[in-house]
């Protein structure tokens, strides 16, 4: 598997009025090449701070940034310009120039890279129809909606025929139906270009969409990485279950009874399981908390449940679910 990045113990210190603030913390993952890389955490977690080391906007205080193995900060100005003409990004923002044309904007990095005006126009005429607005070049961005603006932001990005796209909370200013149109618009690209993209988000949805792959980043430090399917359906760190299982709004009924979150997957519904043991064993749970989600198509699951007090009646319960194939652990009360 060829590797686009290979961050190596990334640190980022700001430093502001003889203040010192650290927004990276040893960061150490790989992207490779063609999939769809999620990058999800918190407001503030550092998330746009490491994208922006990815194309050098952020210079890392100590680590390596290493596209297709060679190291950012150790290209001069000449060869940083190269690299980044291969490195496109989009943005909450769009930031397309509003005294240009739909297809002004997006011959931009054509232009700036001298590419000749016949061939510049025909380039992005081309682009404009990957993302569906070839009628729309003559028109200026202001009578464009968010959605079509993405788009032309899009084409821009492509126009250069990077080896990666990364969008920072690209699709974060838009509604959910857009976002959905946005998404598959960069699935389809990552698919048919077998174009690397970086998606830098703080909304779950757009991970489980489209991504293959997602690190999660809490507090300047990588929480957590892998499959979307494996870190969704059962997350290990704190800073996932929190992304995940978002706090539970029912209390518990008491203060000592113990608290179990079980897992299961699209092949199982959770309703005939809370049926079945009380058919089967007698025994009731009190249901706090219940969440089910498609993630590629296969649908997750979980519960949060409160036991009765009794051990051995606990152990029923939780042999019942573990017996059936479920993933069962136990919940700390402040999760
Ligand atoms: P996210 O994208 O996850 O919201 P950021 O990377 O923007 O997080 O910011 C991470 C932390 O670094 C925040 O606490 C932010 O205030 C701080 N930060 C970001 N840029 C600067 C800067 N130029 N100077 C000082 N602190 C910064």
């Amino acid at each position: 598997m060829t590797k686009v990045y290979e961050l190596q113990e990334v640190s980022k210190t700001y430093r502001n009025d003889g203040k010192e603030f650290e927004a990276l913390k040893n960061v150490s993952l790989d992207v490779n090449e063609g999939e769809i890389f999620g990058i999800i955490g918190m407001s503030g977690a550092g998330k746009s701070t490491l994208v922006r080391t990815l194309n050098r906007l952020e210079e890392v205080t100590s680590g390596h940034v290493l596209f297709y193995d060679k190291d950012l900060a150790s290209l001069n100005a000449r060869e940083l310009r190269k690299v980044r003409h291969s490195i496109s990004m989009i943005f909450q923002s769009f930031n397309l120039l509003n005294q240009r044309t739909v297809i002004e904007n997006v011959e931009q990095p054509l232009r700036i890279a001298g590419v000749p005006r016949r061939e510049r126009r025909a380039k992005a005429r081309e682009m404009l129809k990957v993302v569906g607005l070839e009628e729309k070049e003559k028109v200026f961005p202001a009578r464009l909606s968010g959605g079509q603006k993405q788009r032309v932001a899009i084409a821009r990005a492509l126009a250069a025929d990077p080896k990666v796209l990364l969008c920072d909370e690209a699709t974060s200013a838009l509604d959910p139906k857009i976002t959905g149109e946005i998404l598959d618009l960069l699935k389809t690209i990552n698919a048919e270009r077998k174009l690397t993209i970086v998606i830098i988000t703080h909304e779950m949805a757009v991970v489980e969409k489209i991504c293959d792959r997602v690190a999660i980043i809490d507090n300047g430090e990588l929480a957590e990485i892998g499959d979307v399917k494996e870190v969704f359906s059962d997350p290990k760190s704190n800073a996932a279950k929190k992304l995940v299982f978002p706090s539970n709004p029912f209390a518990p009924s008491s203060e000592e009874g113990t608290l179990i979150r079980i897992v299961f997957d699209g092949t199982k519904s959770s309703e005939p399981f809370i049926a079945n043991l009380v058919e089967k064993t007698g025994l009731k749970v009190n249901i706090l908390s219940a969440n089910t989600r498609s993630v590629g198509g296969i649908g997750y699951g979980q519960m949060v449940l409160e036991l009765p007090s009794d051990l051995s009646e606990q152990e029923k319960i939780i042999s019942f679910f573990v017996e059936g194939g479920l993933s069962v652990s136990e919940v700390e009360r402040n999760d």
